[in-house]
């Protein structure tokens, strides 16, 4: 492990790897978290037709101030089948179609109903009108390739007519945890035992990221036989996941069974802390990341790298770490060698690392909402520095 790779070499070995795969059509109604493979267009102007904002009177404004006769109504989803002359006004709703001949809409508030006539208040032409197409017209990119839609983008979608969307497909992914030492919990333990919590974690992490049914495959002693045959079903995923047995140990037998099954490695150390001995390979169009056993590794390893490739594999068209700036609240200590993921509480925008910062204190970890970037370097940074860190 002598040539470490730097957190950013590694991210960009990841997604050069990392390709977008097939394409489908995906109904609006389950387009939210996909990534657009076309840019979606809208299919109507929105509004559709000149609408009022405004519960009131639809009117000439040249005709106001002044008394005018009311000659319909025209309501959300009815609208009034009559023109608008000189003298006419009709009574409208938010949102109803403004008859021919009305300029504008005046608010119910500034007039005075009586009985088939109203007294209304000087209004200005286009008052309360909301234009045809005023938000988008036809054939006007809502959202483009590369996007992937959040709850706006799936309103605006569907409220600009557009019924499908065609979508990258999501990677298949499977989740292996490693280890002779694991029991899932619910079980006794026996001496030696811990409870295995990387598939959960990583599961979890998956389902954050879009990935509602990863094939999790358990935890596979450190057995040759055993996890050759559990590493070959991963390797049929898009994505394969392990977690453990990729550090320099005896029982650290993940390398080797990797290149006996054909993975390519792309690289194994990066210059990061919690996480270093982190295995990144490919196996025809599978990617493969060999994560590092110990829980908090296992998580930052997911987030600077895995979520990035995934991000990648659906076509983002920017896939990098979404990391925020803030600031330091109280002096850091900088490692020379590694840039470093400290498990930090962030409140408007002040980062408090919090106590616990070993890589197997998960609990510890969890009460944490941030990994702040430290850069490597000597001394340290102080209260106040401007530093980078990912929401978790
Ligand atoms: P390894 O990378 O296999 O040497 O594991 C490093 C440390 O992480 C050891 O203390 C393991 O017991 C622990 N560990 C490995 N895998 C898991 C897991 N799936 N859940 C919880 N702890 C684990
Ligand atoms: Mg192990």
């Amino acid at each position: 492990m002598s040539e470490l790779l730097t957190v950013e070499q590694a991210i960009a070995a990841v997604v050069e790897h990392a390709a977008p795969r097939g394409t489908h059509d995906v109904e609006i109604d389950r387009a939210f978290g996909r990534v657009l493979a076309l840019d979606a267009r809208a299919a109507v102007d929105l509004p559709p037709f000149d609408s009022s904002a405004m519960d009131g009177y639809a009117v000439r404004s040249a005709d106001s101030p002044g008394e005018l006769k009311v000659v319909g109504h025209s309501a959300a989803g009815h609208p009034a089948q009559i023109e608008l002359h000189g003298g006419d006004a009709v009574n409208i709703s938010t949102g109803a179609v403004v008859p021919d001949g009305a300029d504008a809409v005046i608010e119910v508030e500034r007039v005075q109903e009586k009985g088939d006539a109203v007294v209304v208040e000087r209004v200005a032409e286009r008052a309360n009108i909301r234009l045809r197409g005023g938000d988008v017209a036809a054939g006007t990119v809502v959202a483009q390739a590369g996007t992937r839609l959040g709850p706006s983008h799936v309103g605006a979608l569907a409220a600009a007519g557009v019924a499908r969307v065609s979508s990258f497909e999501r990677p298949r992914v499977a989740v292996l945890s490693t280890g002779s030492e694991l029991r899932p919990p619910g079980t006794p333990l026996a001496p030696g035992q811990i409870y295995e919590s990387n598939s959960l974690l990583l599961a979890a992490q998956l389902r954050s990221a879009g990935i509602e049914s990863p094939d999790v495959l358990g935890a596979v002693p450190d057995d040759e036989a055993a996890l050759r045959a559990a590493l070959e079903r991963g390797l049929q995923a898009d994505v394969l996941l392990t977690s453990g047995g990729v550090s320099v140990g005896p029982h650290d037998l993940l390398k080797r069974l990797f290149d006996e099954l054909g993975v390519q490695r792309v690289f194994w150390g990066v210059a990061v802390r919690p996480g270093k001995p982190l295995f990144f390979g490919v196996r025809d169009r599978t990617l493969v990341f060999g994560l590092p056993g110990n829980p908090v590794s296992t998580l930052v390893g997911f987030e600077l790298f895995v979520r990035t490739a995934l991000r990648a594999c659906e076509g983002e068209a920017d896939p990098q770490p979404r990391f925020a700036p803030g600031r330091l609240a109280t002096p850091l200590q900088r490692n020379a060698q590694r840039d470093e993921l400290v498990r930090a509480g962030v409140q408007a925008g002040l980062v408090t690392p919090v106590g616990g910062q070993e890589s197997h204190m998960i609990v510890r970890a969890a009460a944490a909402n941030a990994l702040a970037f430290i850069p490597r370097g000597e001394g340290s940074l102080h209260a106040g520095d401007h530093v980078s860190y990912l929401p978790v």
